[in-house]
């Protein structure tokens, strides 16, 4: 399928490695110029190069997109752009009691303030073009609650109201908003997560893998390039008409109808 966006540029946050670069991948490859960030130097240039690959222009920042100063190094290389991916490290997991209101903070700062802030710096370009599309990559956790990610279920949730009252505010613009909320999928996220089961069960991460995905009923974990599909579809011609939406890519693990 033509997505149709073929020159547009796209600002795809946390890019280097795991779903943003699944999704840098997949604009890439329907044609889109981008502007791709992460912290670490090396992986992302590694990561830039393989999507100039596509014979799209990139340009990749190293930056921290949770800091101000980082972000205001990101969207000066950005300029104006028609599509924006936001994206950023999980925080730490615990349990209920671990965290004071500085874990909050932080949480907060980088998974609900950030893309707000990344927001509202490219809604107004957006919505003078009279065309324009953000996907946020929030989390499972958002419809499912996941307990040992308080910190994760509670800043998500912050972006997900957010989300959920601007996007029907700027859909008239021609400008969509919506969420993708990832399940479980094999990136360095993942391997992080089963490396705490390792060490609090004493198993073998070969084990801690196999239990978690028999908890899926797809029976594995997803794919970078099968969420950057998804995303790139959301970025499409075609996705102008889904607005403000929270679409689960869980492989069926969130058991619910809505
Ligand atoms: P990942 O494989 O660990 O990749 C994270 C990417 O983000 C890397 O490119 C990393 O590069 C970059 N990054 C992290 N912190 C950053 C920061 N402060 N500023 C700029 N770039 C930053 O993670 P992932 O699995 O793709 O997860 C992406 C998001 O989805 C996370 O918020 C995660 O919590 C959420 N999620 C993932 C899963 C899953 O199963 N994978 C499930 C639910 C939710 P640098 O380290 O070099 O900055």
């Amino acid at each position: 399928m033509d997505l149709g966006i073929k020159g547009k540029r796209a600002l795809v946050c946390a890019a280097s490695k795991g779903l943003g670069r699944g999704c840098a991948m997949a604009l890439a490859e329907a044609g889109v110029d981008l502007v791709i960030n992460a912290r670490g130097a090396e992986a992302l240039e590694a990561t830039a190069a393989e999507l100039r690959g596509f014979g799209v222009k990139v340009v990749a920042v190293a930056a921290d997109i949770t800091t101000e100063s980082g972000r205001a190094q990101v969207l000066a290389a950005a300029g104006a752009v028609d599509i924006l991916v936001t994206n950023a490290g999980g925080p730490p997991p615990g349990i209920w009691s671990d965290w004071e209101r500085d874990d909050f903070i932080k949480a907060l700062d980088a998974n609900m303030l950030t893309p707000i802030a990344l927001m509202k710096a490219l809604l107004p370009g957006m919505i003078t073009n009279g065309w324009g599309r953000v996907v946020n990559i929030t989390s499972q956790s958002v419809k499912s609650p996941i307990p040992q990610l308080g910190l994760s279920n509670a800043a998500r949730a912050g972006l997900t109201g957010y989300v959920g009252g601007t996007s029907r505010q700027v859909a008239q613009y021609g400008v969509t908003i919506n969420n993708l909320l990832p399940g479980i999928h094999a990136t360095d996220r993942a391997v992080s997560l089963d490396s705490g089961v390792v060490k609090a069960r004493g198993i073998s991460m070969e084990q801690a893998q196999a239990e978690r995905a028999a908890t899926i009923p797809a029976r594995r974990y997803g794919t970078a390039a099968e969420f950057g599909a998804a995303c790139a579809f959301l970025c499409s011609q075609h996705a102008g008409f889904i607005v403000g939406q929270n679409i689960l890519l869980d492989g069926g693990a969130a058991n619910m109808t809505l």
